[in-house]
């Protein structure tokens, strides 16, 4: 969400907020409702929105990352792009994209198709080649 987008939701909502004002001064409680429940439960879901995306963040920055195909970055250098809660796409200082998808971290070229790179196993934490870019 930017920042322009935080200010008219929070306008929306005070105004929403103005209207239950209203509104209850004819219908009391009931009246309040109607301004205060979609008020609360759009921030509900921002909120949850904001967690879960923190949540993924932490959950991929903390699982490990092969070395970069050119050999030059470590787990520290991949900065995260974009994730979800099966996959993530991280882009290391070389500028090369990456998905981390299971146990598996593939390289993405620049016509978007993938290239499998490195894999490892649930039992250690150590990246092998994937058998798939061998075959
Ligand atoms: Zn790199």
């Amino acid at each position: 969400m930017t920042l322009i987008e935080m200010l008219v939701f929070i306008a929306l909502s005070l105004a929403l907020l103005a209207v239950g004002r209203f509104l209850s001064g004819r219908w009391g409680t009931a009246g309040w409702l109607v301004g205060v429940l979609p008020v609360g439960i759009f921030w509900t879901y921002v909120a949850y929105g904001i967690i879960r995306g923190t949540f993924l963040e932490v959950k991929h920055s903390l699982s490990p990352r092969p070395v970069c195909r050119q050999g030059r970055c470590k787990t520290r250098d991949y900065v995260l792009v974009s994730a979800s809660s099966e996959k993530a796409l991280f882009r290391c200082r070389c500028g090369d994209l990456y998905l981390s998808k299971a146990n598996r971290f593939s390289q993405i070229l620049p016509h978007n198709s993938l290239k499998p790179y490195m894999a490892r196993d649930s039992s250690s934490p150590e990246w092998k080649a994937d058998e798939e870019a061998l075959s």
